[in-house]
């Protein structure tokens, strides 16, 4: 398995399936379209795979998920990354799929947003509950300095060097950039809403020592309005809970509130949505576009529950049907992974 974040420029990626989503789905249709002998490229959002499992809660016990009576959700992840090895599947992580195209000879045109583009025989839609978007920093008129002046992941730490760095932000994000970039910054200064800080205990007491030694400040407060001189971000004001508004000097804002899922650009694609999710039938899990799958918590049918294990099922009945609409003359066989000269050959397994 190999990751390739971006790639500028770079001509399309002729495929036979594009999965959206490296969520528990995501990766094991990877796995269900291998043991068919179809190859696949995944694309996700986020900068690690696992969807909402590696996301919202990767300490926590899974227990229903079969003959494993409790796996750690990351655990899971790991799991299914280990499983999906034989098949060699490309992980386009940090990137969001944003362009959609039905072309008139059946195959799809995909874009992300960090200009990796494919030319697919087929699409799975396995984006869960949408792609996670940064929580904005609330002030008005940031939209002006975001990506620049205001960033709410680091793209790259070592242009922040001599810079005035404010980190906004209480949790494991805020902290580890806080640490990480005060030694090179010019100046640091972290400010969060509460005095308590979800962060890893350590990183906190670390960060309550800068403070005391004098090598960094840390406010309590919200963020409130932008300065700005001549053009330029001088700067932002922030709100203490007492009401008082500090001004202080900054030219780099990172912003770490955390993550939320957005159904997003999906949604304008055309396929039919109810209480937005893609609809599909029980057979194929196919979309109303025809070469359009959709499983795992994006798709909706009578019945549905949003539970892993009717994903895992939803991608192995999709992967025949996506085998049978990228080569409508093959005969389709069931066969066992136990027994199966081929599928031993596909998972790498000595006969
Ligand atoms: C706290 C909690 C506990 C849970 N416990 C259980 C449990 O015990 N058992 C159980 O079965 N289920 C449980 N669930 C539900 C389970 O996590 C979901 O059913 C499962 O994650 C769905 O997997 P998925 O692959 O469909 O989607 P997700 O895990 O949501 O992954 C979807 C991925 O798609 C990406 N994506 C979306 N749009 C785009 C786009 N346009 N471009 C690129 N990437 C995109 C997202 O970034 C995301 O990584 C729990 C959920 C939560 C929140």
């Amino acid at each position: 398995m190999s990751t390739n974040p971006s790639a500028d420029n770079s001509p399309p990626i002729t495929t036979e399936c594009v999965i959206i989503g490296a969520g528990p789905c995501g990766l094991f249709q990877v796995f269900e379209l291998g043991l068919l002998g179809i190859g696949a490229h995944v694309v996700d959002s986020l900068a690690h795979p696992g969807g909402q499992c590696a996301e919202l809660y990767p300490e926590k016990p899974i227990y229903d998920i079969p003959a494993l009576p409790v796996c750690g959700a990351q655990e899971l992840v790991d799991r299914l990354l280990e499983q999906i090895k034989p098949f060699n599947a490309q992980l386009h992580l940090g990137n969001e799929v944003v362009q959609f195209a039905r072309r008139d000879d059946g195959r799809f045109d995909l874009a992300t947003a960090g200009g990796v583009r494919f030319d697919a025989g087929s699409v799975v839609i396995a984006a869960g509950v949408g792609s996670f978007q940064p929580r904005r920093i609330g002030i008005e008129g940031s939209d002006a300095w975001e990506g620049a002046a205001v960033q709410y992941r680091v793209k790259n730490a070592a242009a922040l060097a001599g810079k005035h760095v404010v980190v906004f932000g209480g949790g494991d994000s805020a902290l580890d950039w806080t640490l990480e970039l005060l030694p090179r910054a010019a100046s640091m200064t972290l400010v969060h809403r509460r005095r308590d800080f979800r962060a890893a205990p350590a990183s906190v007491a670390r960060m309550h020592e800068q403070v005391a030694a004098g090598r960094m400040r840390c406010f309590e407060a919200l963020p409130h309005s932008f300065l700005v001189e001549s053009g330029a971000l001088r700067g932002v004001s922030v709100k203490s809970p007492d009401g008082a508004v500090h001004a202080l000097p900054a030219d780099q804002l990172l912003v770490f509130f955390g993550l939320h899922p957005k159904l997003g650009p999906i949604a304008e694609w055309g396929m039919a949505l109810e209480k937005k999710a893609l609809k599909v039938d029980t057979e194929k899990f196919q979309t109303s576009i025809p070469g359009v799958f959709a499983v795992g918590d994006i798709n909706t049918y009578p019945g549905k529950k949003k539970l892993i294990l009717s994903g895992f099922h939803e991608a192995a009945l999709a992967a025949f049907a996506i085998q049978h609409h990228l080569y409508p003359q093959k005969k389709q066989f069931l066969q066992y992974t136990t027994t199966s000269p081929v599928m031993h050959q596909r998972l790498g397994v000595p006969d």
